[in-house]
């Protein structure tokens, strides 16, 4: 009676996990919300009773023509004509699997990579494989192992934090044009930048290859209003209109007039500078805290940007069992066993968000951590 791909579609752990977040007494390590006092000094007035009319598949104009010139700034050739206002990013990377997808259809992902959109490759059918960041042309010179397309969110990476070098940007974008594989990088993270780091788009390198390239306004400004955006090249473009349009015929109108309205703010650049601060503050208080409770037991990287740490557990236990230790002491986080190519197995490292959780809370859950390992630790050892 239901299609033969819903079999194949589970819930993500995550947003299973959401609303046990919500308790108050809960400590959540685990989604990638924003601060939630973050919003307190968006200006939201009423807008014009146009905007509840339908509007463009496309999305509105002025909103086009303003993320376009931010664009390129970046060095993307993007123009006005060729961006696509999105209800979220996640709508991208949906619309982006059924362009390319079908069953069995090789897909490049990052290890790790954003589980959601390896829910949606999958969903479609997707043949997923990991991307070697060091040298992808050596693993695409043969036809057989070529992928179609190839996913990355290169800056600040979700979940790992990873920000890649030039170089790296570099040969990823040769070998894209080598080998013909289609570049999807999606970039919702950028803006986030607590230490200097590389983070011109690879998609601004490309010569030939096909691409999309998709931002958010979820992590600057606030992901209730599910505002996202993508541009592509020339010959992608026409076909995401029409799946855009058949998705949702539009873009919700309210939310995007309160997007236009945030990047034609004067205030603009002072308010993600205050965001940026205080994310900033968050993380380095947060790599304190994860050297005092977790030092020893666990190695990780200070992430230059974005809202998360990625941490490998030094023992190698699964971090699945570690949870659910630590659902029972009311402290959340994510296993690394999601965000790889191959269906979920145990995995030895975890996604810690910083930016939900205030200073007291990220202290006192990292501690129940650290109690939780120092613990087994002492049964095994
Ligand atoms: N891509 C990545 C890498 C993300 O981390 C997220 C949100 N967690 C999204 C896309 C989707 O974001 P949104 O739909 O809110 O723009």
């Amino acid at each position: 009676m239901l299609s033969r791909r819903i079999a194949d579609l589970a819930g993500s752990p995550v947003r299973a996990m959401l609303e046990t977040a919500q308790r108050p007494e809960v400590i959540s390590f685990a989604g990638g919300l924003p601060a939630p006092d973050s919003f307190a000094d968006l200006d939201l007035p009423a807008p014009p009773l146009e905007v509840l009319q339908y509007g463009p598949t496309e999305g509105e104009p002025a909103l086009r023509a303003r993320i376009a010139q931010d664009l390129a700034e970046l060095g993307l050739d993007a123009p006005p004509e060729r961006i696509l206002i999105l209800s979220g990013s996640q709508q991208g990377i949906d619309l982006a699997a059924k362009l390319f997808v079908d069953r069995a259809t090789p897909v490049a992902v990052e290890a790790p990579a954003y589980l959601a959109a390896l829910q949606v490759f999958r969903f479609f059918g997707g043949a997923l494989q990991s991307l070697d960041r060091a040298d992808p042309a050596a693993a695409w010179s043969q036809a057989e192992s070529r992928p179609v397309l190839s996913y990355v969110t290169p800056t600040f990476q979700n979940p790992s934090g990873h920000c890649w070098s030039a170089d790296e940007r570099d040969a990823l974008a040769q070998a894209c044009d080598a080998a013909e594989v289609a570049l999807f990088e999606d970039d919702p993270y950028r803006d986030l930048a607590y230490d200097a780091c590389e983070r011109g788009p690879i998609c601004a390198r490309l010569q030939r290859a096909s691409w999309i390239y998709q931002g958010s306004f979820s992590k600057t400004v606030a992901p209730g209003l599910r505002i996202g955006y993508l541009a592509a090249s020339a010959d992608l473009f026409p076909h995401l209109i029409n799946l855009k349009q058949a998705a949702d015929l539009h873009t919700n109108r309210l939310s995007q007039w309160y997007a236009l309205r945030y990047l034609e703010d004067p205030s603009r650049a002072q308010r993600l500078n205050r965001l940026v601060n205080r994310y900033r503050r968050r993380r380095d208080l947060f790599a304190a805290a994860m050297d005092r409770h977790l030092g020893g037991l666990a190695d990780w990287e200070v992430p230059a940007g974005g809202l998360f740490f990625w941490a490998t557990l030094k023992s190698g236990a699964d971090t699945g069992e570690l949870l659910r230790r630590a659902r029972e002491r009311n402290v959340l986080f994510t296993p690394g066993e999601h965000f790889f190519a191959d269906k979920p197995t145990p995995s030895a490292s975890m996604r810690l968000n910083f930016s939900h959780a205030d200073e007291d809370a990220a202290e006192r859950g990292l501690a129940i951590l650290g109690e939780l390992l120092s613990q087994s630790a002492g049964q095994t050892g």
